[in-house]
């Protein structure tokens, strides 16, 4: 955030305030990358105070004029209070447990999710393609259009990030190592920080009926029920 905000902001003056020695310091990413993450928002301009507290008065005493301050928070509490305390684990997510009470018909994906890895858009995106598929399959199968369901499982996430740093990127997989530059961006990100990736990745832009797999529209076609399906839900648009 800080370094798209130089990006966007040249000549404002960006300040990213850290309480620890290192940026990521919650993940589990290796060190090395954190350095490099840390000088290459350095060279695009953005001033990093790392190793300390708090904000306008630093625990160094060193006092920040700022006309706006955005707090970031790497630990969130999960919104997970309405939940009956047996199916979350001790950080408050839920438990991905087949033994939970309607475990076939309540998911939990993304953020609010126990799951490996580390937390982000890509990860709670696929675990939401998923999930919609799995609903779909599950309503086909009530309504008796398919005999057999087809679930879709998840696997676990290994530890992986890329990061947008205004006019470059930088990022770490344990089989690419370490990665970064302007190339590296435009893989990533494109220009529009990925938006467009994730806009044809899930066909969004396409209609429904292209994606009704013509087994499921055969079936419709026979079935008391082709209106409903062959129209189906958005949900289908997941499928791309
Ligand atoms: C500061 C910061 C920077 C980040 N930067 C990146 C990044 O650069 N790249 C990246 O990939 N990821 C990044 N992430 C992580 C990413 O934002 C999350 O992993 C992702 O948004 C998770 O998606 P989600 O749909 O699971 O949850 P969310 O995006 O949090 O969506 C949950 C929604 O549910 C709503 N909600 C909560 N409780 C209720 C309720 N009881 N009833 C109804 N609605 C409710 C919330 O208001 C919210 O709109 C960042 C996160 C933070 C905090």
């Amino acid at each position: 955030m800080a370094a798209e905000t130089k990006l966007v902001y040249p000549n404002t003056k960006v300040t990213l305030v850290h309480s620890r020695e290192k940026l990521l310091s919650a993940e589990p990413l290796p060190d090395d990358f954190k350095d490099q993450t840390l000088a290459l928002l350095r060279k695009g301009g953005v001033e990093a105070v790392m190793g300390n507290e708090t904000t306008l008065k630093l625990s160094d005493d060193t006092e920040l004029h700022a006309s706006h301050v955005i707090s970031a928070i790497s630990k969130p509490t999960p919104t997970t209070t309405y939940l009956p305390k047996n199916v979350l684990d001790s950080e408050d997510l839920v438990r991905i447990t087949l033994h939970s009470p309607n475990a076939d018909r309540h998911l939990a994906i993304g953020d609010i999710a126990a799951w490996s890895g580390i937390k982000r858009c890509g990860g709670a995106m696929h675990m939401g393609h998923f999930a919609a598929i799995n609903i779909h399959q599950h309503m086909l199968h009530s309504v008796g259009l398919i005999e057999q369901v087809g679930y879709k499982t998840l696997s676990d996430f290994p530890p992986a990030i890329g990061l947008a740093l205004g006019d470059t990127a930088i990022g770490w997989w344990a089989e690419g190592g370490i990665q970064s530059g302007p190339k590296f961006l435009e893989l990533m990100f494109g220009i529009d920080l990925g938006w467009s990736i994730c806009w044809d990745h899930f066909g969004l832009g396409k209609g429904v009926e292209s994606y009704v797999p013509a087994a499921i529209e055969k079936d419709a076609r026979e079935a008391d029920h082709t209106t409903d399906v062959v129209e189906g839900p958005p949900l289908m648009a997941s499928e791309a």
